[in-house]
């Protein structure tokens, strides 16, 4: 086995990461089973022990949700209607014990492109913030998961935080997931939104966000475009035609073909737009 630390402050931390190439883990659920049956040669940098990582904290113009907020954390958690979407994806990641220990940060450093932290988090339109013994460097999220497995972080900087911009005015997310099973399965295809309304009812901004169909998830800004101005009901999903889902990129897998993907992704999306608009 190589070198295990488990710091408790982030100063030590960082000075560890910059003077050495260690791995990082927090709960452990993406780290442990990608090793079974291998010996542990990593040199790991257990991030658990740090004081003042866990926890999510309202300020003036964001949400800051520290890097060892597990799922749970987040499900537990009083947030406005924003974070429903969040909150409905939190409970899809595995059962119950995976949410206990599982953090949002690790979901998106994973970088899979069924994580189903990332639609739930683009929809919110969040950044990642990255700490190193050099300072602080703050990345939005669709420039930090740069493929399946990769990531834009340097070896020496920690992912500290999710940084979840205040919108304007009212606004509430949702998330909905297609699997081969109701309940504990990796995603065909989950699409996540986020719709803020203006005071006359109409939609003032739109994000919808389409994972497991291409190698990061990604958003749909024609979708997105064409749904600004509209007045919001449970209809709103009708918005949606097939070219809004051109710059997803599918691939056939054992959970399905791209076709399908494709033909799912157009029902799920508007399936989740006609509930969230019936919800504002
Ligand atoms: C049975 C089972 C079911 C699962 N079901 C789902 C599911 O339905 N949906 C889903 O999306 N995922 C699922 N997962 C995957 C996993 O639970 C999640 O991705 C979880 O959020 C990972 O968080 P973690 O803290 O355990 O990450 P870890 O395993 O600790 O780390 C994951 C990766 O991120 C890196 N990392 C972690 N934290 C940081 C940080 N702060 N800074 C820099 N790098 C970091 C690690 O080096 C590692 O490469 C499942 C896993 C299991 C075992």
């Amino acid at each position: 086995m190589g070198l295990y630390l488990r710091p408790t402050t982030l100063e030590v931390a960082l000075d560890a990461l910059h003077a050495r190439a260690l791995t990082i883990v927090a709960g452990g659920t993406d780290f442990y089973p990608a090793r079974v049956g291998q010996p542990l040669t990593d040199d790991v940098l257990d991030i658990q022990g740090i004081a003042g990582l866990r926890g999510i904290q309202e300020r003036a113009i964001d949400f800051r949700i520290g890097a060892t907020t597990t799922w749970t954390d987040i499900l537990d958690s009083a947030l406005p209607p924003l974070f429903d979407g969040l909150k409905l994806a939190a409970r899809e990641v595995g059962g119950a014990q995976i949410q206990n220990a599982g953090t949002i940060c690790g979901n998106i450093c994973n970088a899979s492109p069924a994580a189903d932290g990332v639609p739930a988090l683009l929809a919110l339109d969040a950044s990642v913030e990255l700490c190193s013994a050099a300072g602080v460097e703050i990345v939005p999220l669709a420039e930090f998961v740069l493929g399946n497995r990769r990531i834009r972080r340097l070896p020496h900087q920690l992912v500290t935080a999710v940084i979840v911009p205040k919108p304007a005015g009212r606004a509430a997310g949702h998330f909905m997931k297609l699997g081969a099973r109701r309940y504990l399965v990796i995603s065909i295809v989950m699409a996540a939104a986020t719709i803020e309304v203006d005071r006359s009812g109409g939609i003032a901004e739109a994000r919808v966000a389409v994972g497991a169909c291409s190698p990061v998830a990604r958003r749909l800004p024609a979708l997105e475009a064409d749904l600004r101005g509209t007045k919001v009901d449970g209809r709103i999903g009708r918005v949606v035609d097939a070219a809004h889902l051109g710059v997803l990129a599918p691939i056939d897998d054992v959970r399905g073909s791209a076709e399908y993907r494709v033909d799912a992704a157009l029902v799920v999306v508007r399936r989740l737009l006609d509930e969230l608009g019936s919800l504002l």
